[in-house]
Formats: C-alpha cells, structure tokens, sequence
C-alpha cells in the first residue's frame, strides 16, 4: 500500500481535507505502528539504561527519519498541499529532561537500538517535566511545561506495580515509546507512572503542595530542591523509579529462564549519574524476598550494576541525610547500612565510607558495589582516576574506565540539517550514516573551491532559516549576514556565560569608542536556570539587560547585537546548531565532564571557540590546533588554584582596566536603569569578591582568541576549510561509537 493510501486510511477522509492537526495525529498512529512492527531484540542479555532524564525532543521527525520514511511522506504530504514543517510544529515536545545528561540518555537509545543491541531505557512519565522559561521585566519565569495530549506518543501497558514508602504505598503504571533506530530494530523507552497522579495540584506556577507524595510523585523533574519538602520528594521519586525498574529487570529475567543465581546472564544495569543509585540497595532487597541470602544478592547485584559519573562538582554528588532515606524508605536502610558496615570492616580509608556524618553518599554505594565506574571524556576520567576519586581508584583500578560521549547523527545531522547530509552525501556516499568514521572521506576537498562554497552555502541557508524561525516564534530581528556566535547550554556558572557577556560588555565599549568590528557579531545565548540558583538567573538578567541595552543603541546596533532566545530546548537546538559560525565551549578547564554540544556544534560545521576541558580537548586533538581557537589556563592550573585556595579575584579587577570598565558596567546608571538593581548589585560582588570559576584569570586570553577568530572569518575560504575539517573528524563523536565501547567493555551483550 502506498503511502498516500495509508495515511487516508487512518484519516477516513482525503489528506487534501485533512487540517495539519489531523494529519499529524494519523502520522503519529502510523509511525507507533510502524515501529512496533520492527525487529525488536530478544537475545538473553538485556541492557537497563536507569535514568532520571530522557531529553528525547520532538519524536515525529526523528521517528520518519529512522523508518526511512521521511522523503516519502514529505513528498505525499506536499502534493497534496500540506508541509511536515508545518506539522512538526504542531508536536509539544517532551519535557523529561534537562540538559546534557538527559540529552545523552536519548542518544543512547537512538544507539542501542540503531545497533540492534538488546536494552531499553527506564525512567519517569513526568507531567509537566522540568520547566517552560518565559521572560518577564528582564528575568527568567518558570512555568509548567505540559506536554502529554490526548494523542501522544506514550502507550499505556498493562504493567503496574506496588510501591511501598514509609507509611503508605502507590500503586505504578508503566507506559513505553517506542524508540526507533536507523534501520531495522526498535527498543523502548519504559517511563514509570503512579495511577494516582493529579495534575489539579498544578496551577500556573511551579509551586504546588509538596506534601501530597499519592498525587504529585510524577509531577516535575527536579522539584524545586531549595527547602527539605522538594529535597525529599526526590528521594520518593528516585526509589520510585528504581523499585520499579527492578522488579520490571526481574520479572524480564526470570521470564527467560533466569534462576536469579544467574541474573548477571540476564541484566546488566547502567546508573545514569547517582539519581538511580538506589537501585543497588532496592534490587539486594528484592532478591532477598525472593529467598535468596543477603550474602548473594550483594554479590549478584554488584556483577550486574554498573554506574557512570558525570560531573565532579561537589554539589552534584547526591549525598542524601540518612533520616530522609529513614522517613521515605525505611525498608532500604537496613541494607544500606549493611553495606557500609562491610566496607567499614574491609577498607581503611573513611573517606570512601558509604554513611559519614549522617548522609549516604550515593556514588560512594555505586562505586564500591557497581563492577564498572566510568568518565565520560577523555580528559573528566583521568581527573577522576587522579583526583575526585583517586581514593577509590586505588581501591579498585580495575573498575575504571572512560567512555567518551557521543550524539546520534540522525538527529543532529540528518534530521536538523538536511542540506548538509545531502553535500557530504553527494561527495561520498551515504555510508557515512551508520558508519560515521566515514565522514573523513570529506577531507580529501580541504581544497576543493567549489566544495568550500558549497559549504558556505548551505550554513548561510541555515543562518536565513533560524532567522526566520526566530522572527516567528519569538519576534526577534537578526542579521543573517553577521557571525552568529552561539552559547546554548544550560545556565551554570561553571559553564561561564557570565565570561561570555563581559566579553561582549568590552566589545560594546569597543564600538562606542569607534573600533568597528570588519564583519557584524551577533551573539546567541539561550540557557535555563535552576528555579533555586539564584546567581544563574543574575546571570540571565545582566543577559537581558544588555540585550537591551544594545538594540537600542544605534551606534553599536549594527555592529554588535546579543540575542537570548527563550526556553531553550532540543527543537530550538536543532534550529541553532545548524546556523552557528563560533561554538562557545568556554567551561573552566577541569570542570565540564564532556560537553555534547561542542560535539553537535563540530559536526554541523561550526568551530569551536574553547577551554582544553571535557571532549573539547579530543575535538582539539582532532582536528588540529589550526582548526579550533583554543584558550583559558589548564585542568592542572585551575585545580592547584583551588587546592591551595589562594584566588583573590579583586586582584585581576584591580590590575586589569578592561575587566574594572566591563564588570563596573553591571553596576553603572545605564544597565541599573533598565535592570533590577539587587540582582545587578549581587552579580556584581559575586564577581570581584568570589569569581568562584575564575573568569578573570582567563579573560586576556579569551578576548584576544575570540578577536582573532572574528578576524580571521573574513577569509571565507580559509574558514570553509577549517568547517570542513571539523565536519569530517567528527565521527567519532557518534553515540554509535561509545555505545559499542559501553558494549564491548561493560555490558558484553
Ligand atoms: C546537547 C544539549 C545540551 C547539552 O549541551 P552542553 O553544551 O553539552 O552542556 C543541553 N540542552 C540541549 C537542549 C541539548 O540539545
């Protein structure tokens, strides 16, 4: 049956008569049915990717794409006077996640799956997900983000189990998505539910009662963790998950025959960052409900769980008060103790302890009882393994091992920059889809002219689109022939936006003076900030303000602009990516884990403008020094600075007369006029006083790297050569490549 008769068959009426809603709601049916009918895996062994996040972005798209089904559709769709853009539009995308480690998960299925292993993702149905960002008077307001309609791509099974807390139970549903891979195979995403989830609790804010755990258990990711209330609704929601996922990877198991002895033949488990650590103690408890001893079920649960750190920053290492796991899940703390006690008994060192002080160090429980610990870069695992937890590294060398991130090229390629799969599929074929490493075919036109223009091209193409989708949806005016340099991530002071803007407070001081950059700059941010961190959402203000500031003003204007877009989420990634010219990877040096932006970014054709931290450090060795403008103090320097704690950050504002005019500026009539003066006040005495991520020390550096790419843009083809290059060694950043690693090293399926 073609495809035109297939879609009318779902819409009992002509496509031509069909409303966009219409239509996309047939798709939709369509593709779950398509996907159900494909090959899903069986084999013995079964991967568990636990997660908190799964930033999965819009599913219609991506879903065509991986069925193969996209030109068709398109093509049907348009002749009979429809667009799928306009179609597109019509999804909400699901909110369950992030940033970059919900982000990651997503990828990983799009692997598993692409390579046909046999494992499926295990999280939370959140209703209304993290937050939606709106604007108001210069500031970040959070929203509910409500995404599941009547229609959408859940599907209710038949699964449901108890789940006892402390003092009350709630009964769980499990609902899946399917998650298509390139090609044959299908694998799914299980999103765990409770039946008695009452959105009324929501009104238009994120506030709600945080008592009500029956009704709100599934509510937000990430409650608002500022008071104890939102603090102990995560831990409900953490043994939530993992009380389900265990006893779902039970029940797989014995269904195939395991005699649970032998579960380790069965399941593996990956611990997505600590959220899901609880599944250590949750599965020990199961199994010995099953009959089997303690002594066992510790051994089994260690042979099976394997745990992947994602950051070193203290403040993210889950350490929950043991009398929050008491009052939750009194059930687990028996076993928890028992496997402090057992390291208590083996082990000297106390700072690898499980309970001190009276917390539970999560990622201390997976390391000592998960028989696989990795990084995520190169450069995050040598810092784990030397430093952050060289005390465990000395207990258990053998557990260690790096996975370098990666990103599924069917989304952040082929579905959100057509235009250049086609060019680099017209130069060398299409095999470069399921083998990315191929992509280095492509430098064999480092000097091809014609190539090069072909590539300045299309990411000129790409810069009009994302002009015209953000006059749309945001009313926003941008120049589409200035250098669009992008920072999207999420707003972290780690993460330095707050570099970024004080560059553009001294680039702004610059034009004022007369000196006129040779090609016009326009600078993207677009970030969320946690609810609770208020010196993040400072950061989005001074943003803001200077925005403002400078769209006003008609000698920089045409020269400088800054451009923060709102909400930014993986549809609006799939429209910037593809149109940026400089990549902002700017962390301080020891403090990203990975990055996977700096990965997208590198394989639509930007270059990155980056500190040697995370993967920037593989992209640098790569492509080469002549294709990245790198910048910023070494891991090493940073992290003896703050061993021997000897920062003063006044010092640099004192002594450095561009660092005084641009940070003086948050505090000058101008932005205080049109800003929020006790925010702009805070910032300011953040900066000079504390500068907690070293801003200062790297600002020279970063300003004259920064200058120098700008200048060097104006040599079009010198610049399309230095596109090309990060196009074509970006293969390895392909999340088809780590997943095999995470097979052949960790899961052995
Ligand atoms: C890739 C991605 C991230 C991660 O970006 P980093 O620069 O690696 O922090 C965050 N949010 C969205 C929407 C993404 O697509």
């Amino acid at each position: 049956m073609n495809m035109k008769t297939q879609l009318e068959n779902k819409l009992m009426k002509s496509i031509k008569e069909s409303s966009d809603q219409e239509i996309y709601i047939a798709l939709l049916n369509l593709v779950k049915e398509k996907a159900e009918e494909k090959v899903h895996e069986t084999g013995k062994k079964k991967i568990y990717y636990i997660s908190a996040e799964f930033l999965i972005g819009k599913l219609l798209s991506n879903n065509l794409i991986n069925l193969k089904l996209y030109d068709e559709v398109k093509a049907v769709l348009e002749a009979e006077g429809h667009s799928l853009a306009e179609i597109e539009e019509i999804e909400l995308e699901p909110s369950l996640g992030n940033g970059g480690l919900g982000r990651l998960a997503a990828c990983f299925l799009d692997s598993i799956a692409t390579l046909g292993l046999n494992g499926d993702g295990i999280g939370l149905n959140y209703h209304f997900g993290l937050f939606k960002q709106v604007f108001e008077n210069n500031l970040q307001k959070e929203t509910p983000n409500p995404w599941i309609t009547e229609n959408s791509w859940l599907t209710k099974t038949d699964i449901t189990y108890p789940v006892s807390f402390g003092g009350f139970n709630v009964q769980s549903r499990m609902y899946d998505i399917a998650v298509t891979g390139y090609g044959n195979h299908t694998t799914k995403l299980h999103l765990f539910d409770i039946e008695s989830a009452d959105e009324s609790l929501v009104g238009n804010t994120i506030d709600f009662d945080k008592d009500a755990i029956q009704k709100n258990l599934t509510l937000f990711l990430y409650p608002d963790d500022s008071d104890d209330k939102g603090r102990l609704l995560r831990v409900y929601q953490q043994y939530f998950m993992v009380s389900n996922a265990a006893r779902l990877i039970i029940e797989e198991a014995v269904k195939k025959g395991s005699n649970l002895h032998n579960l380790s033949d069965y399941a593996a488990i990956q611990i997505n960052d600590t959220h899901p650590s609880m599944v250590i103690p949750e599965l020990i408890r199961q199994l010995c409900e099953k009959g089997l001893l303690m002594e066992e079920a510790i051994e089994i649960t260690s042979k099976v769980c394997a745990y992947t750190n994602h950051t070193i920053l203290a403040e993210a290492l889950e350490k929950w008060p043991v009398s929050f796991l008491e009052k939750a899940v009194p059930q687990l703390m028996p076993i928890i103790r028992e496997l402090d006690n057992r390291i208590r008994r083996k082990v000297k060192d106390e700072s690898t302890y499980i309970i001190k002080d009276d917390r539970v160090h999560m990622a201390h429980m997976d390391i000592h009882y998960g028989y696989s610990v990795n990084g995520v870069a190169y450069l995050h695992t040598e810092i784990l393994k030397n430093t952050e937890l060289n005390n465990f590294y000395k207990l258990y060398p053998q557990k260690f091992n790096n996975k370098t991130n990666g990103i599924t090229f069917r989304r952040w390629l082929m579905l959100c920059n057509p235009e250049l799969s086609t060019l680099i599929t017209e130069l060398i074929g299409d095999s470069w889809k399921t083998d990315a490493a191929n992509l280095e075919k492509l430098l064999v036109y480092k000097d091809d002219e014609k190539v090069l223009e072909k590539l300045l091209t299309v990411k000129n193409g790409k810069k009009k689109d994302l002009m015209e989708y953000l006059k749309k949806t945001q009313n926003l005016e941008i120049n589409p022939d200035s250098i669009f340099d992008i920072q999207v991530k999420r707003l972290h002071e780690y993460k330095r936006q707050q570099l970024n803007i004080l560059y553009v407070i001294d680039k702004y001081f610059e034009v004022k003076e007369g000196k006129k950059p040779a090609t016009p700059i326009t600078v993207f941010f677009g970030a969320k900030a946690a609810p609770a961190y208020i010196i993040a959402k400072d950061i989005i203000h001074l943003i803001l303000c200077v925005q403002k500031i400078i769209a006003a003003d008609p000698e920089v204007s045409p020269y400088l602009n800054v451009v923060m877009v709102e909400n930014y989420n993986v549809t609006l990634a799939e429209k910037l990516i593809p149109a940026c010219n400089i990549s902002e990877q700017i962390s301080l040096a020891s403090k990203e884990a990975s990055g996977t932006g700096n990965m997208k970014f590198m394989l639509n054709g930007a270059v990155t403008l980056g500190t040697m931290d995370g993967a920037n450090v593989e992209i640098s060795e790569l492509v080469g020094a002549g294709n990245i403008y790198a910048f910023g103090e070494s891991s090493d320097t940073v992290i003896a600075r703050y061993e021997k704690g000897n920062y003063k950050a006044c010092e640099y504002y004192k002594s450095n007369a561009r660092i005084k005019q641009a940070v003086d500026f948050i505090v000058s009539d101008k932005v205080m006029k049109v800003g929020d003066k006790t925010s702009l006040n805070r910032l300011y005495n953040e900066l000079i006083n504390k500068d907690w991520f070293m801003t200062f020390p790297d600002f020279e550096y970063y300003r004259t790297t920064r200058n120098k790419a700008y200048a060097d843009y104006a040599d079009e083809k010198a610049w399309a050569r230095k596109m090309l290059v990060n196009i074509s060694k970006a293969g390895f950043f392909s999340s088809d490549r780590t997943i095999a690693q995470y097979n052949k090293d960790i899961w052995k399926l």
